[in-house]
């Protein structure tokens, strides 16, 4: 501890911030680390934002995001007050910690998920219960009834890929009435039921989403929740407190043309969902069994090489997966499915890789 560590703030001393997955520099890279799109963004959505960098800029942004909430709104059958925007869904998750999660009780996530869950408790003081998986890696819903200050399910998981039923959702939220259930969709697109089609039974149930993983739009940061009215105040009420204004006049306008541009979502999903499947198969040929995945990358391991070997030999030939240091899954790496060109790239390194076992 370095003398100056004094002026922090006690609940950042001891906080493990969350290590963002690598951005390199320079060109040539396969970038399969970070699950974002390997397809260009909406070009509706690049004119349209082209058309506000302007003297429009002068002007401070919609504090309300009205036409973008509108259109979110509308999109999934709900009225505009159940609809939050923030800057990517990492900010509307923080806020919904903060302003919606029970601080005296542990909040349940699962073992493995999302390594930003355990940041959020450890910055507002919350106690982070992490729940473990069943032996094939799967949430079991009946883990989460326990008293709690809230429940945090990725849905599908990351970086396990694998899809929780809308029906163990239904289950689980006609028992757990007592805190809010946040069901975090950022891959819900890519093979998954939204659970956003059940915010008008249950008061308690918060879904959020986000426009950087199937609408190819992770540089603009943005991202929404759903809910009842009453949950959606409580983020507006801590958002206005940081920053009254959600979103620039660039992310507006970008975020509500490629929600709108309905071609290009189906066809660039239609084709990540059909190079994963290729890479799934061309990977267990290869050796490696990979978990199910309905979402944009595949958890897999080979049962003769070390994950963490494996990933410095594809980073040495510029092909970048992700491995995690954490139990249960080290011997695994998560891969991003890139375009088909990258996964075939992918596939033909690994090949090499392991050619001297086969
Ligand atoms: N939730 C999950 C499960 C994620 O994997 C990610 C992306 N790393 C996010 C939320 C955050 O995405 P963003 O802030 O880009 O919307």
């Amino acid at each position: 501890m370095k003398d100056t560590d004094r002026f922090w703030s006690p609940a950042l001393r001891g906080l493990r911030a969350y290590t963002p997955g690598e951005q390199p520099q320079g060109d040539g890279w396969i970038k399969l680390n970070t699950n974002e799109n390997p397809y260009p963004p909406s070009a509706l959505a690049l004119q349209r934002m082209a058309e506000v960098v302007n003297d429009s800029l002068r002007l401070y942004p919609d504090p309300q995001a009205l036409a973008l909430r509108e259109t979110i709104a509308g999109q999934h059958g709900l009225q505009v007050d159940q609809v939050f925007v923030g800057n990517g869904s990492d900010e509307v998750l923080a806020h919904a910690f903060m302003g919606l999660l029970r601080h005296g009780r542990p909040v349940l996530v699962p073992d493995i998920s999302y390594s930003f869950y355990p940041v959020y408790c450890g910055l507002y003081g919350i106690t982070c219960q992490q729940v473990p998986l069943d032996d094939d890696f799967r949430v079991r819903v009946a883990d989460y009834l326990q008293p709690n200050g809230g429940v945090v399910l990725p849905n599908p998981n990351a970086p396990t890929g694998i899809v929780l039923p809308l029906d163990a959702l239904r289950w689980l939220l006609e028992r757990n009435t007592e805190s809010v259930v946040v069901i975090d969709e950022a891959y819900v697109d890519f093979g998954a039921e939204s659970a956003a089609a059940l915010i008008n039974e249950f008061p308690q149930l918060l879904v959020i989403q986000t426009l950087s993983k199937s609408r190819a739009l992770a540089g603009l940061r943005v991202g929404f929740a759903l809910g009842h009215a009453d949950l959606i105040r409580a983020l507006t009420t801590v958002k206005d407190s940081f920053n009254s204004y959600p979103l620039d006049r660039v992310a507006l306008a970008g975020a509500q043309a490629a929600l709108a541009d309905q071609a290009h979502f189906t066809d660039t999903t239609q084709r990540i969902v059909a190079s994963r499947e290729w890479l799934a198969t061309r990977l267990a040929a290869l050796g490696f069994e990979c978990l199910p995945s309905s979402a944009n990358f595949l958890l897999a391991r080979h049962p003769q090489r070390s994950a963490a070997q494996l990933q410095q030999a594809l980073r040495e030939r510029k092909i970048l997966v992700r491995h995690f240091n954490q139990p249960r899954i080290a011997d695994h790496l998560r891969i991003t499915v890139g375009s088909q060109a990258e996964c075939e790239a992918l596939v033909d390194a690994l090949s090499d890789l392991l050619a001297p076992i086969q």
